[in-house]
């Protein structure tokens, strides 16, 4: 047993990064490759506390969520960006154990990393990427969908029917294509942190007329009927609420091809202010669903080449969702459909 532990051991410190606290987190172990990542010596570093390789990346709530997590004696996992000696940032993905005394109290905690600065390196420069050619692209469409705008009016002047007819094509698949390019931009600003607001105080029930009144004219299938209705006002951006309602409805529609209703259900109270589109459509299977709200996720299976998209809309919409203080969330059935809701809080109980 205890070479099988040893031999454990052994391998373990060929693989990661290990170090065992105290349960005030000081440092009472370290290995080698703690040693050559930090920059620090073993006496620098036992004694001290993972303050010592602390880069101030993350937020206080971040660090907070750790410590509550391994002090009721849970596992924590996450990524945390640490500082070397010589002030060189880097990545590694982590895992703390707390180790339990007779009567459950954490002892002591057992931190293993895993280097993954080049991963972490990769994804900044593929957003990065992202982020230029989706700011190079914005404006050929633009001046793509004026010429087309211009030749559309010519068409009308000289009475050519056809043309105008793919001319009106053309300028729906332009507006496809302005669509993702703004996605990816809106990606981008979440990414760098530069997604901004500009706050007012909404009439809810007059923006989701509206939003309604335009999202009924992109569809001749499906109705959108309204249930319920809104007491109470919102404070935020009006823009960015409505592009996330115009997500979940665009969604709807084109994640139901055989139904051709949409509800939207509206309630509030006090506190908060709901907002639900719930369509009969294909419908997400349970262990898919919470990973929706993911950056880049899709529902992958035969119909990924039915229904075309990148899997940025959920993303982006419960970013704004979470910037105003609400959540966003959805309950669906394979086959029945999907509720998607979203809530925020009422402007009342903010002021
Ligand atoms: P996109 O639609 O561009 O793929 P989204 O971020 O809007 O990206 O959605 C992510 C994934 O969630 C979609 O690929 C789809 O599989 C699933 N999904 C979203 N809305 C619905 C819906 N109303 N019904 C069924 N599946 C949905």
């Amino acid at each position: 047993m205890i070479h099988e532990l040893e031999h454990t051991k052994y391998a373990l410190d060929h693989s990661a990064i290990v170090a065992l606290t105290d349960k005030t987190g000081k440092i009472k172990y370290v290995n080698d490759k703690f040693v050559e990542i930090s920059g620090y010596s073993r006496e620098e570093l036992i004694g001290k506390t993972h303050r010592v390789i602390n880069s101030q990346y993350h937020s206080a709530d971040f660090m907070k969520n750790l410590w509550k997590t391994i002090l009721s004696g849970n596992i924590w996992k996450g990524e945390i960006r640490n500082k070397t000696k010589n002030g060189k940032y880097y990545w590694v993905d982590t895992t703390i154990t707390p180790l339990l005394d007779e009567k459950g109290k954490p002892e002591q905690f057992i931190a293993i990393h895993y280097d993954i600065t080049k991963l972490k390196d990769l994804e900044k420069q593929k957003d990065e990427f992202i982020g230029i050619a989706s700011h190079e692209l914005k404006t050929p469409v633009t001046s793509l969908k004026g010429y087309a705008q211009v030749l559309r009016k010519r068409f009308i002047k000289d009475g050519n029917k056809v043309a105008v007819s793919y001319m009106d094509k053309m300028d729906s698949q332009i507006n496809k294509l302005s669509f993702l390019i703004q996605d990816l931009l809106d990606v981008t600003k979440i990414e760098t942190g530069k997604l901004q607001f500009h706050t007012e105080i909404i009439d809810m029930n007059h923006l989701v007329k509206e939003i309604l009144e335009t999202m009924q004219l992109t569809t001749e299938k499906h109705l959108i009927v309204t249930q319920g209705k809104i007491k109470h006002a919102v404070f935020g951006d009006r823009e960015r609420i409505g592009q996330v309602m115009i997500n979940l409805i665009s969604n709807a529609i084109k994640y139901s091809p055989k139904s051709d209703k949409i509800h939207v259900l509206l309630s509030s109270d006090t506190n908060t202010v709901k907002i639900c589109i719930k369509d009969y459509g294909v419908g997400i299977p349970k262990e898919k669903q919470k990973h929706v709200f993911k950056r880049f996720y899709r529902v992958s299976g035969a119909k990924e080449d039915t229904f075309p998209g990148l899997g940025l809309g959920l993303y982006i919409s419960a970013e704004i969702i979470k910037r105003h203080q609400g959540d966003m969330s959805v309950e669906s059935t394979t086959g029945e459909g999907s509720t998607f809701c979203f809530i925020l809080p009422t402007y009342n109980s903010t002021v």
